[in-house]
């Protein structure tokens, strides 16, 4: 189908929620992708963070052909071997407790919620209280949505879940003054990224885990995009001085297929009892069998080192380009903020008749989420294209 002909497709059957950009693609492979007219373009957004291992790696293709020759999938009220594989290895590669499997990051966090509003009520807490930071993004379902204090209207969505309070994200003292005896939980991405890509400073996040500590509360990262190597380490807290007690992932731990998780410490693996929680996909196979192969591609030293490397590489590079007046970022999760008078936008469309493909999370600032299989000529190829899209 024509361009024109997706287009008509999308005005008459598709809700508008998206502002889809003119171009139509039809095959991946590795950090490439094509069009329908075959013109070839360097994907540094890999949707979000979910094409983590690149397009259609080799393994993950395998792996889902397999298992989809199998067994897709059947209830979680079974035993499947993928799925209980994979709450092992989550669970032994970070924070050692247990795991519920879902099927996106908007969910990982609901159930983030719930646990830990459950586990308030359990210390006595009638009106539990999740502190959330300012600039945050953690889902469009209701729970989440009131956990995005940006997106949170009240007026277009409401009534919304209550017990949410946001602080400013850069506010160690202001942090430290909102949790109390009725918080169930601090949420926080280490470095949000629909924000443009804004680290949260150490002092902050250490701010977070003593009040949590002092008040009994729990500590969460969303980390569903910082996750899965994307800041040079598997998971972004381990860059960090702090520990939470609870992490969401999701986005690239299926190499590209739909999953989620919540991963607990040891003390928090039993607060959600039989008939508490469930999802009818939870633990399905293929997404399984593929979050294994995407984790046997990433949780790998040397790769993670590349990441860090290359993410250097790229940062130099954008910091020496003229019309970029700031880059943010760890690892190949990276944002240029613009010279003002460059529009953000008009370069991200320049870039992408080039052949690169980046994306606009803010105003005046594009980011840059590579797959992390790109190697330096990659990297070196994109500071060109960019350089072209920002002085034209
Ligand atoms: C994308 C994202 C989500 C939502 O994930 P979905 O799979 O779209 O529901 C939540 N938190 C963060 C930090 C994200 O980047």
């Amino acid at each position: 189908m024509s361009l024109a002909e997706l287009k008509e497709l999308e005005r008459l059957w598709a809700m508008p929620v998206y502002a889809r950009l003119p171009v139509e693609l039809v095959r991946g492979e590795g950090v490439w992708l094509f069009d329908d007219e075959g013109k070839r373009y360097l994907d540094f957004f890999s949707a979000f963070s979910v094409h983590n291992c690149g397009h259609c790696h080799p393994r993950i293709v395998k792996a889902i052909r397999e298992q989809a020759g199998r067994l897709l999938g059947v209830s979680a009220v079974y035993y499947t071997e993928p799925a209980l594989r994979l709450c092992e290895r989550l669970a032994r590669s970070s924070l050692g407790g247990k795991v519920f499997l879902g099927n996106s990051g908007a969910e990982a966090n609901e159930l983030a919620i719930k646990l830990t509003r459950r586990h308030a009520h359990a210390r006595g807490v009638d009106e539990p209280e999740i502190v959330v930071l300012e600039g945050a993004f953690h889902g469009r379902t209701l729970g989440a949505l009131a956990a995005t204090p940006k997106l949170a209207r009240e007026d277009l969505f409401g009534p919304l879940p209550r017990g949410f309070k946001p602080v400013p994200p850069d506010d160690a003292d202001a942090l430290r003054a909102a949790v109390g005896g009725r918080t169930a939980a601090v949420m926080i991405e280490p470095i949000q990224g629909e924000a443009g890509i804004v680290p949260i400073r150490d002092e902050v996040l250490v701010a977070a885990r003593e009040a949590c500590d002092e008040q009994g509360a729990v500590l969460v990262f969303d980390e569903v995009q910082t996750g899965m190597g994307r800041t040079g380490s598997l998971w972004a807290y381990e860059q960090t001085p702090v520990r939470p007690d609870l992490m969401c992932v999701s986005k690239a731990l299926g190499g590209g297929v739909p999953i989620g998780a919540c991963i607990t410490n040891p003390e928090l693996g039993d607060v959600l009892g039989p008939g508490e929680h469930g999802s009818t996909f939870s633990g399905q196979s293929l997404g399984a069998a593929a979050a294994l192969a995407a984790l046997d591609i990433i949780d790998d030293p040397e790769l993670l080192r590349s990441v860090r490397v290359l993410g250097s590489r790229l940062c130099d590079g954008l910091r020496a380009m003229d019309g970029i007046v700031e880059v943010r970022g760890r690892g190949l999760m990276v944002a240029a903020v613009l010279a003002e008078g460059i529009d953000a936008e008009e370069v991200s469309a320049r870039a992408r008749a080039e052949g690169l493909l980046i994306n606009v999370p803010a105003p005046s600032t594009v980011r840059m989420l590579p797959p992390l299989i790109v190697d330096e000529s990659h990297v070196d190829q994109a500071l060109e294209m960019l350089g072209r899209a920002v002085s034209p």
